[in-house]
């Protein structure tokens, strides 16, 4: 039996020691399962603080404020595609049903493996940009107040990229809280087919597939950075009703 130490224990020094239990994996190797805990105190959820929102489209993660917005290209569709290929072909060429279910199984891992590495890189810029700036609380969408017509919109189209837009969430938001932020889920309906100016239903514009123009105030913007913006307002709008019952 060997006794094998963890990779992370240097981040872990300052924390205070809980429990700890003995794991004995297969093939004989004994882990000490410990646990740590640490106490953060987090900034308040007020119409003072400064924000960083964050929308997630199939291929790109968008996060800003009125102030800046910025861009990360995940390419997770065209992962997602390149895996879904790779499925079918062993679904079509490998016979054995045995090995069929190892090899689709061990892609499966492997996609998500990236996809969860992509994640992680994302989580670490937005919170890198918050410390920059001087944010303090993170603004996602609330996906539990998403109703059923919602659902089946443009913006959140398929239970797949929700699925995996929630796991992204729990991994921002467990990474803003350990680095002393914030995050507040705010209403998620028309983020991207209302102006975040005026309030009016945006067009598709005729100068690229993804600008949205408003009729109303003039304002043209690609639908991301429009998202952005509106969940930025909401923020502040759900603020400023919580104050007032
Ligand atoms: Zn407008």
């Amino acid at each position: 039996m060997r006794l094998l130490h963890g990779r992370y224990h240097d981040k872990f020094k300052s924390m205070e020691l809980g429990e700890a239990r003995l794991v004995l994996k297969k093939g004989g190797d004994l882990y000490l399962n410990v646990v740590f805990r640490q106490t953060i105190m987090l900034p308040e959820i007020s119409a003072d603080a400064k924000i960083i929102a964050i929308d997630i489209n199939e291929n790109a993660i968008v996060y800003g404020n009125d102030d800046f917005i910025e861009k990360f290209e995940t390419n997770e569709g065209i992962i997602r595609t390149r895996y879904f290929l790779k499925r079918r072909r062993i679904q079509s060429k490998i016979r054995g049903r045995g090995l069929r279910a190892r090899l689709l199984g061990k892609y499966r891992g492997r996609k998500w493996r990236r996809i969860r590495e992509i994640y992680y890189k994302v989580a670490k810029e937005v919170i890198g940009k918050a410390r920059e700036v001087g944010a303090t609380v993170i603004v996602m969408e609330d996906l539990k107040r998403l109703n059923e017509e919602d659902k089946g919109s443009r913006e959140l189209n398929g239970r797949i990229h929700r699925w995996s837009y929630r796991r992204f969430q729990q991994i921002l938001e467990y990474q803003a809280k350990f680095h002393g932020l914030n995050v507040k889920y705010v209403e998620p309906a028309y983020t991207s087919s209302l102006c975040p100016i005026c309030g009016d239903e945006l067009e598709e514009s005729s100068n690229g597939r993804r600008l949205r123009k408003c009729r109303r105030c003039g304002l043209e913007e690609d639908r991301d950075a429009i998202a952005v913006k509106n969940l930025t307002k909401r923020y502040y709008e759900e603020c400023m009703d919580a104050k007032t019952p």
